[in-house]
């Protein structure tokens, strides 16, 4: 039996072939690198699977070496293949297999899927027939550090004006900031907006003029048939993106914009392990 893993700063969550599922609480030791690296290989280990596929937040190369992971430092610089000595792993980018699990579970018809995940960062990942397109290193589909605006707001990379800087969590919540003088977290602007703030809907209002800016780029370079969006910010503020796929092609080329549909991902918290999970069964990447 097979399972996916995904390694994140709060959670490690699994999604076995059978489809049971568990959520591993681990934010009390994610600082403590030796006391989270053993109980990684736990997890890991536990119930003797044949193969895992590792999904991991961050620049993550194909080989298993995690470069860079802001949220889980106790990552960094970690060889995952080599900690899981013993059994066979395949490790990927957290977004990059999210991707996967929606072209596998929801989208086979497309002949080219982007995933956008939007939460605490701002993640891609692109599906080509089926298979994941990863670079040659491991380290695709970093769209959210691409840049939309020149010297504009710090990003979590510490480049300026990364599209992340804009569309996600802190993102939003610097934009209401500015508007108010007022920071506040994320859920909290969204619920003032659902309550017809004002200052609010004009942070969300100017949040999603910076989504359409980047989904426009990354349509214009990727030409995909399937756009699916996701993260937690997104579903939360579904509400207020109603319409997006028609201004989105609007803004577009028509060549590209005529063929793009765009949909929003249903499967919420186990997104990232169910695609590791695919990915462990995906033998020449
Ligand atoms: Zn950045």
């Amino acid at each position: 039996m097979r399972k996916g893993i995904d390694i994140g700063g709060s959670f490690i969550k699994v999604f076995w072939e059978d489809g049971r599922r568990e959520k591993h609480y681990i934010r009390d030791i994610s600082r403590d690198k030796e006391g989270f690296l053993k109980r990684l290989r736990e997890i890991v280990f536990d119930g003797y699977p044949d193969r895992v596929g590792v999904a991991v937040a961050g620049f993550t190369s194909s080989k298993g070496v995690v470069y860079k992971s802001p949220n889980i430092p106790a990552l960094d610089g970690v060889n995952l293949k080599e900690l899981f000595k013993g059994i066979s792993v395949k490790v990927i980018n957290d977004v990059s297999a999210g991707a996967l699990g929606e072209w596998f579970y929801n989208h086979r018809e497309s002949k080219v899927l982007l995933f956008v995940a939007i939460g605490t960062g701002l993640g891609g990942g692109l599906v080509i027939e089926g298979k994941p397109f990863l670079g040659a290193c491991g380290s695709s589909l970093e769209l959210g550090h691409h840049v939309i605006k020149v010297n504009g707001e710090k990003c979590s990379c510490g480049r300026l004006g990364c599209w992340e800087a804009y569309c996600s969590s802190y993102g939003l919540e610097r934009l209401y900031e500015k508007i108010s003088k007022e920071r506040i977290k994320d859920y909290e602007i969204l619920e003032r907006a659902k309550k017809g703030e004002d200052r609010a809907l004009k942070a969300v209002e100017e949040f999603k003029g910076y989504l359409l800016l980047g989904l426009m780029n990354a349509v214009h370079i990727f030409n995909p048939d399937k756009l699916v969006l996701g993260g937690g910010l997104i579903d939360a503020m579904r509400g207020f993106l109603e319409g997006l796929e028609e201004e989105l092609k609007s803004l577009c080329e028509k060549l590209p914009g005529d063929c793009l549909s765009l949909s929003f991902s249903s499967c919420a918290e186990y997104c990232m392990a169910r695609g590791a999970l695919v990915f462990s069964f995906i033998d020449d990447i």
